[in-house]
């Protein structure tokens, strides 16, 4: 057999539309669909077992999807480096192909992987639909600002989307056994969920049940998506859902998980987007349709702003918030993180957070702009707390949406607005039916208590009253981000 070339699978667990993978298949050679595990990203801090097994099911996903093609993934626990380098001498390949991640750590481990290899690593911008690099000012620097972001990208001509190879251009699932036989001290049957636990101790996560994962469960939520809901979306996007995101679905795409691994790329979300405004009957449809594919360029501008700024993954976008003190209260932010804040609205999202891994960005909002402005604890601490439940924990938007809600990051809203977390609850969910679904204590009472029950005559006893007052806390932010020079 002629030697073939390897598609290194990472966050791009898709065939369909997939860059790296359609020009391994132009190459004229046949793929080889390898996923390494780096036992250092299992072990870090920054990975959280919701993430973990919604990856592990999106794996078997794929691997599903190649065993339909004659096919199958060679999955490797290794160093990149180390693994690959055996992958290659064994199976003789000559080049690999790769979707470009733009972290610190991704971009640290291809370098590794690059030098490590006598063969050629070629190396695609899949994962959004305009390259960092590419939206820039007329003076060539990064634009940091979403408004003038989102004009010049709007501009950009985008790519179409590519085919997944054929059956024909993968290497036969047979040929991959005997490689597997091969090797010492990999896995080699199936993907190793309950060896993956074993690894690191993630029992406080242990209860969460992850969504269908996939790529054909992603297109099934993207099609009744902009079938229907998008038209409503320009309103819809902020109300807070009394489903949970898996019930039924919520007035949002829940896609951000999909997009997370891949198993949906940028350009599918967005051509299938477009054709859904071709489609919309009416104006507040067409509106609906245009606010979700800004919110498509949300993601593209995060990623761009972690690709040129790396250092927001440790510090302030803005230097001059360095001198911020923010406060240490270890009591209130145990209290935030379980639901007990004694603030409905804060409680049910920061519940739901805990039973799904997911919560809309209304009330991501909500959390991020309670603790970093009412209880005026560090926006990392939120940040790490998100990335240890969230199925959809991507460095980039979680970053930008904790430093935009702290009023540190690029494009932040401004310091003094401070988020009213009654205000937002009586308008986001009016009739309460969001915190009865996730805060059982609160379940019996009328939707005119139900925002605020500390003001009731006789407020429910099994529930938490305010750990701050909102008003008093408002000032002291305030004079803290005014003596920080804001
Ligand atoms: C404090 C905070 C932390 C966040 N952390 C994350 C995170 O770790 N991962 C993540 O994917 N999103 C994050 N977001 C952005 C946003 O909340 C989620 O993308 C969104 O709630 C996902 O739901 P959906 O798929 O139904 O979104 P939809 O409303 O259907 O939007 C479609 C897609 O656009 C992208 N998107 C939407 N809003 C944003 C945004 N503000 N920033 C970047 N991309 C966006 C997502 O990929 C999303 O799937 C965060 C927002 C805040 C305020």
């Amino acid at each position: 057999m002629q030697p073939p070339v390897i598609h290194w699978f990472r966050r791009d667990l898709r065939l369909s539309d997939n860059l790296a993978l359609d020009a391994a298949t132009r190459s004229g050679q046949s793929v080889l669909p390898v996923f390494v595990y780096d036992p250092a990203i299992l072990r870090s801090p920054h990975v959280a077992w919701p993430r973990l097994k919604f990856l592990l099911a999106s794996l078997a996903a794929l691997e599903d999807s190649l065993r339909r093609q004659g096919s199958r993934l060679l999955f490797r626990i290794g160093p990149p480096d180390a693994a690959l380098a055996e992958i290659v001498q064994q199976s003789g390949a000559t080049a690999i192909y790769a979707n470009r991640d733009y972290t610190p750590f991704a971009l640290r481990r291809d370098a590794a992987v690059a030098a490590r290899l006598s063969i050629p690593l070629h190396s695609f911008d899949d994962a959004l639909l305009v390259a960092p690099g590419d939206v820039l000012t007329e003076a060539g620097k990064p634009l940091t600002v979403f408004t003038p972001f989102k004009r010049k990208w709007l501009t950009i001509p985008k790519a179409a989307s590519v085919d997944a190879p054929t059956a024909a251009q993968f290497i036969p699932a047979s040929w991959i056994d005997a490689l597997d036989a091969g090797s010492a001290g990999t896995f080699t049957q199936g993907i190793p969920l309950d060896r993956a636990a074993d690894l690191r101790d993630f029992t406080d996560h242990l209860t969460i049940s992850v969504p269908a994962a996939g790529e054909a469960e992603a297109q099934r939520r993207l099609a009744a998506f902009l079938s229907e809901r998008v038209y409503s979306y320009g309103d819809g996007r902020n109300l807070l859902p009394a489903q949970s995101a898996d019930d039924t679905d919520p007035s949002t795409s829940f896609l951000s998980p999909y997009l997370r691994f891949g198993m949906l790329s940028p350009r599918q979300a967005y051509w299938a987007a477009r054709e859904a405004y071709r489609a919309a009957e009416t104006e507040t449809g067409r509106s609906g349709v245009e606010s979700w594919i800004s919110e498509l360029v949300w993601r593209e501008f995060y990623m761009h702003i972690l690709a040129h700024f790396p250092h927001v993954l440790e510090r302030n976008f803005k230097p001059a918030y360095d001198r911020l003190e923010w406060r240490s209260a270890p009591d209130e932010l145990a209290a935030w993180k379980v639901g007990m804040t004694g603030y409905p609205v804060v409680d049910a999202a920061m519940r739901q957070l805990q039973a799904l891994g997911w919560m809309p960005n209304r009330a991501r909002m909500i959390v991020a702009s309670f603790l970093t402005k009412d209880l005026l604890i560090d926006w990392r601490e939120g940040e790490r707390h998100f990335m240890d439940w969230l199925i959809d924990g991507d460095p980039a938007a979680n970053n930008g949406g904790w430093q935009w809600s702290a009023g540190t990051g690029t494009d932040a809203q401004p310091y003094f607005r401070i988020f009213n977390p009654v205000s937002q609850s009586q308008k986001f969910d009016p009739d309460g039916a969001y915190i009865r679904r996730w805060i059982p204590e609160l379940r019996d009472l009328p939707a005119e208590a139900i925002h605020a029950p500390w003001e009731m005559a006789a407020p429910p006893k099994n529930y938490p009253p305010p750990i701050v007052d909102h008003a008093l806390a408002r000032d002291r932010t305030l004079a803290a981000f005014k003596a920080a020079g804001g």
